[in-house]
């Protein structure tokens, strides 16, 4: 591999779903400000709301995300009887009229994990405090393991119209290796009865860097996938961290692919999925033509929150559930990460937040800059600053640290027009990161770049 790309691919940076990003949020963030916050919201203005599920049937060895496989039902049920309570107590903070919530996304884990009665339990509790939109989305995410005919029936009963599957690779080895069998002939299966049910709209997301995958074998998951014609596909890059995630460690080191095949891989998938029909998006996405999510980057109206690209133009997001992040026009805050710490401050009566982080002017001004980097690869971030009052001058830094990224072909720099050739979009993030004041140079901190 050219040792210039290289660098640039073992190079550790955030994802940049927020700037500030999450490692910058300090901890015992005060209630009163998110409640100020929720009070403030804009009567005119749309919401979206997050559920976080944190269970799962099984664990999959390459999970990075925040979940557990509960030994009995019991806690599931708990955790809905909680949730609920949570939803009523937020909201009742939340100034402006009923009826703004445009988006609604079911995450985790596995939110199908629940029983349908408590999604519904859920999605009325939603729909009763905050209101939700006529004709707004509604998205699930979905383990097509343990999904079934009546659980999409009733789904779309709930007013469901978007569900996500995660595929990882539909290889049998790799299967195998990442402890999670799911033939292509059960997604297709599941598919079909989510269409029949009346759920068009679906997303899928694939994964590279996994144990024993090679580059035919991710060239041909990409063509089975764009064979079933899911509306959206995310790739994102595997992230070997054993020594955070202990379950990790069940996938041998000598099992994994190196920088140089990771890279390979994702340009694979890329071609694969762009000559399949499907318009790249961003870093990591990809969409049918006819997906809302193509007018969006189109229209230049695509955004970059925690759930990574959307057409969401929401004023804020709140978060429900152990660990859910909200954003609000001004700042972050995050509920508490240990479920017994979340669920002990609902019993009391409060807003179960840890975690936040109050943005200043400048941060406002930074992350608007890197988010259109991240959307379209092109920014005129003079032009940014100065919308937000202030000057070139305080981008100094950021145009000191786009030398070197010039030098190296990463950007091309016209007048103060920044712009990232197509050839080195899978980069995005260096650059991107020369705008972040607030990064630290730390290992292990972020993800590798490739
Ligand atoms: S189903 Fe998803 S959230 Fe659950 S263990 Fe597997 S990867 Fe993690």
């Amino acid at each position: 591999m050219d040792p210039v790309l290289l660098k640039y691919a073992m190079a550790d940076v955030p994802r940049y779903t927020s700037y500030p990003t999450a490692v910058q949020f300090a901890s015992d963030f005060p209630q009163e400000t998110v409640k100020r916050w929720l009070g403030e919201l804009d009567d005119d203005k749309s919401l979206s709301a997050y559920v976080h599920v944190p269970f799962c049937e099984k664990l999959c060895w390459y999970c990075g995300c925040h979940m557990s496989v509960p030994n009995s039902y019991d806690r599931a049920a708990q955790y809905t009887d909680l949730l609920v309570r949570e939803i009523a107590e937020t909201s009742s903070h939340v100034g402006g009229k009923k009826g703004r919530v445009e988006h609604l996304h079911f995450g985790g884990g596995t939110p199908t994990y629940l029983k349908s009665a408590d999604i519904e339990r859920i999605v009325r509790a939603i729909d009763t405090h905050l209101g939700l939109a006529d004709g707004g989305e509604v998205a699930i995410e979905m383990d097509p393991r343990t999904f079934s005919r009546q659980a999409g029936a009733d789904l779309v009963s709930m007013g469901f119209n978007r569900a996500s599957f995660g595929v990882q690779d539909f290889d049998r080895t790799v299967q195998e290796k990442i402890n999670r069998i799911q033939p292509f002939e059960q997604v297709e299966q599941c598919m079909n009865d989510l269409r029949d049910a009346g759920i068009n709209a679906i997303n899928f997301d694939l994964i590279y860097g996994l144990p024993g995958q090679t580059l035919d074998s991710v060239i041909e998951t990409a063509h089975l996938t764009a064979k079933l014609k899911p509306s959206r596909i995310a790739v994102f890059g595997y992230a070997h961290v054993p020594w955070f995630k202990r379950h990790m460690k069940m996938i041998r080191d000598e099992d994994l692919p190196g920088v140089s095949e990771r890279y390979q891989q994702t340009i694979a998938i890329t071609e694969t999925l762009v000559e399949e029909g499907y318009i790249a998006i961003g870093l990591d996405h990809f969409v049918l033509p006819e997906d809302n999510m193509a007018d969006a980057a189109q229209n230049r109206t695509l955004r970059r929150n925690f759930q990574g690209y959307t057409v969401d133009a929401a004023d804020a997001l709140i978060g429900f559930g152990v660990s859910s992040i909200s954003e609000f026009p001004q700042g972050f805050a995050q509920g508490e990460r240990d479920t017994l710490s979340w669920g002990n401050a609902i019993e009391a009566g409060n807003i179960p937040i840890n975690r936040g982080l109050e943005k200043t002017a400048e941060d406002h001004m930074r992350a608007e800059i890197i988010e259109k980097l991240m959307c379209y690869f092109t920014v005129d971030p003079v032009a940014i600053a100065e919308s937000h009052g202030f000057s070139k001058g305080e981008l100094i830094e950021a145009f000191e640290r786009l030398k070197q990224l010039e030098s190296d072909g990463m950007a091309v720099i016209k007048g103060n027009q920044v712009t990232i050739p197509e050839s080195r979009h899978l980069f995005v993030r260096s650059v991107a990161r020369a705008f972040d004041a607030h990064y630290v140079e730390s290992p292990n901190r972020h993800a590798k770049a490739v």
